[in-house]
């Protein structure tokens, strides 16, 4: 066991044809800019069921990007969960907006119906938009929350990077892809290597809303505009006989470079192709996970399972209840990494980050806690086997003392 490679959490799973994918783009005429950028957007938008996908940089800057699409400014406040990555609270203040955390059920890390009405009642009238969170795979309840977010007027954002390859499955439709934006605006995704697709860094914005996709487009590119019928300085845009002037291009307003290069759209492109493998295999992967875990209940418990989707697992995550058991997360995972196996912990409440909780003040949060108290990330990816489940859990076992060899070391 012990020359076994080290499993981490997670990791990006590239094939010969990615790597061919990735030489073709180097050989060709662009390097950014060019004919797998297009590709990739196209068939993102084909695959997810949106009319429209933006590529950009990374999973943080199509927040930032949305964020600018929907105009949030000072004064206004976006909800958030407070179970999330940073970058889903982040790109709020990246425009000066503020963040209100809602409370997530324990048992899914998830803001529910309920936990945003409370979140909403405290951010007030400031409240302009909403950013659910389909944290591990699993989707928030999508027709609950746009319903009470369109009531109430405020855009909805689906932060989806976890959910990839997922599919909602509720009363309001067909089965449609996770980024159809079916209940949404807009929906972002990540291709960082530890998520269900990879191109090294980059991002996507789906969104059903021409006028959305032309101000994601010129977000992602300087807030240039090169569209004539769009000019507004007409003196300067225009020549004598009234064509447009050829190195003309104009700015009503700041935006950023968060392009994605061709090299990295290649790549994304030849994974999207895998997408259904590798989502597959996960939710396999998770089921041996939950057979195999079916022996330490209750001190390991799976999440519970939402009804309103089929999950694009991005991460298993098992909630352990570490004081029953008598071992420290920290040690726990310490013993698991000693045996080869990495996890993590997804996340930290937001509002426990220092700067949140220096700029909005100590707050309490139970479901949020709770969730952050008993979870674990177990090694989760396309390549794993059925024996890398096996060992993974052995060695779980192992470091919380529920194997029948260390019970009679340690009792
Ligand atoms: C990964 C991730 C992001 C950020 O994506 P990057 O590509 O790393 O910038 C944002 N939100 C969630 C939930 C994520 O998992």
């Amino acid at each position: 066991m012990a020359t076994a490679p080290f499993l981490p959490y997670g990791k990006q799973l590239i094939e010969d044809d990615d790597v061919a994918a990735v030489a073709e783009a180097l050989r060709g005429d662009f390097l950014t800019t060019g004919p797998s950028v297009t590709a990739f957007e196209e068939a993102f938008a084909a695959r997810v069921g949106a009319r429209h996908a933006i590529s950009c940089a990374n999973g943080t800057a199509a927040l930032h990007m949305t964020a600018l699409a929907l105009g949030l400014k000072a004064g206004d406040r976006t909800i958030v969960p407070a179970i999330t990555f940073l970058a889903t609270a982040n790109c709020a203040r990246y425009v000066g907006a503020e963040v209100t955390f809602a409370d997530v059920d324990p048992s899914t890390a998830l803001m529910t119906d309920a936990s945003m009405e409370d979140a909403l009642a405290r951010a007030g009238s400031a409240a302009k938009a909403v950013y659910p969170v389909h944290m591990n795979g699993q989707t928030a309840d999508m027709a609950a929350i746009s319903k009470r977010a369109r009531k109430r007027g405020l855009a909805i954002v689906e932060d989806a990077c976890h959910a990839l390859g997922g599919a909602y499955r509720d009363a309001d439709g067909p089965e449609a892809p996770v980024g159809s934006c079916r209940h949404s605006d807009m929906a972002i995704f990540s291709f960082h290597p530890v998520k269900i697709i990879a191109s090294g860094e980059g991002g996507m914005v789906t969104t059903n809303d021409g006028t959305l996709a032309a101000r994601l487009r010129r977000e992602r590119n300087h807030g240039m505009v090169r569209e004539p019928s769009l000019f507004e300085d007409k003196d300067q845009a225009f020549g004598p006989d009234g064509s447009a002037n050829p190195w003309y291009y104009e700015m009503p307003e700041p935006g950023f470079n968060y392009r994605l290069t061709d090299i990295h759209a290649a790549l994304g492109l030849s994974q999207l192709k895998k997408l259904d493998r590798f989502a597959a295999r996960r939710r396999e992967l998770v089921a041996l996970y939950d057979r195999a875990l079916a022996a330490y209940v209750p001190v390991i418990r799976p999440l519970s399972r939402t009804p309103h989707d089929t999950p694009g697992w991005h991460l298993y995550v098992a909630l352990i209840d570490f004081a029953r058991a008598g071992v420290d997360r920290g040690a726990c995972m310490r013993a698991m990494a000693k045996d080869g196996v990495g996890s993590q912990v997804h996340y930290l409440p937001l509002h426990r980050q220092p700067y949140y909780r220096g700029r909005y003040g100590a707050m309490s949060l139970p479901g949020a806690e709770r969730y952050y108290a008993e979870a674990l990330s177990l090694p989760l990816s396309a390549q794993m086997t059925g024996d890398d489940v096996e060992r993974v859990v052995r060695a779980l076992a192992a470091a919380l003392g529920l194997d029948n060899r260390t019970d009679k070391g340690r009792r």
